[in-house]
């Protein structure tokens, strides 16, 4: 049995505590996944790195890697079990990821679980983000990982097709041409499987550039594009652009009961 792999664009951090079409969609997944994963291996866009490292912590640590957010955000603990046999698999498929032995779960990877398995009874290790390596590099590692699929484990990357922070606050609630431009192409791409395309997105031009101004929320998608293999097609789960942030999510390969949103 083979588990599809996710894309989940995360946005604000509040997501991780709101009843809306976003999270509500979040929470159909596992009931549309074959089986129960036996652990869940999470790329998100904020544990950066010099090198790629994966956690190989017992009991990972909730990490609050946010400021001026509510209390009630600051409160959330998801205690799922770490995935310390997943971390070695990993370094064994991967002799270039090393083990980080106190990383947690930050918001990029427990802001989405909490809607997908609120129960946190699924085991989770982290993988990081190697800052200084071009989108090849992601989308090979990502190629490598995509045995695991086989084995049960459910691959989750967290990030956002669109992400321009310094935009976000004087965007929300509008519709801005570049952004819309650019989930627009990144979503054809998908579909049309021209995964090229999206490695090359800089050369889309001027609305590549706005969209992704630092690598950091992109290159997440980069690890999905090379877990997919031929293996059927891509699905887009979700789709909202707001301002300067899209919360574009997808799905690779085949679940049981797909369904849009
Ligand atoms: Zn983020």
């Amino acid at each position: 049995m083979r588990l599809p792999a996710y894309f989940i664009g995360h946005g604000s951090p509040m997501n991780a505590i709101e009843d809306n079409p976003y999270t509500r969609r979040l929470a159909l997944i596992p009931r549309e996944l074959p089986e129960t994963p036996k652990a869940i291996l999470m790329i998100s866009a904020h544990w950066l790195t010099r090198g790629t490292f994966i956690s190989a912590a017992e009991h990972p640590e909730t990490i609050h890697d946010f400021g001026g957010f509510s209390d009630e955000l600051f409160a959330v603990q998801y205690p799922a079990p770490g995935a310390v046999e997943l971390a070695k698999k990993v370094m064994a498929i991967a002799p270039e990821v090393h083990a980080d032995p106190n990383y947690g779960l930050d918001h990029g990877a427990w802001a989405v679980l909490r809607h997908m398995f609120p129960n946190a009874d699924v085991p989770v290790t982290q993988l990081s983000i190697d800052y200084y390596q071009p989108p090849k590099y992601h989308f090979e590692l990502g190629r490598k990982l995509s045995t695991l699929r086989d084995e049960g484990v459910l691959i989750i990357a967290s990030g956002n097709v669109v992400h321009n922070l310094r935009m976000y606050f004087t965007s929300q609630g509008k519709q801005l041409p570049w952004a819309v431009e650019f989930d627009r192409f990144v979503k054809e791409k998908l579909l049309a499987k021209d995964f090229e395309a999206i490695l090359e997105y800089k050369s889309f031009g001027e609305a590549a550039a706005l969209s992704v101004p630092s690598i950091d929320h992109f290159a997440p998608i980069f690890y999905i594009l090379g877990a997919t293999r031929d293996d059927g097609k891509i699905e887009i789960i979700y789709e909202e652009v707001d301002g300067a942030v899209s919360m574009l999510s997808f799905q690779a390969g085949e679940a049981l009961n797909p369904s849009s949103g």
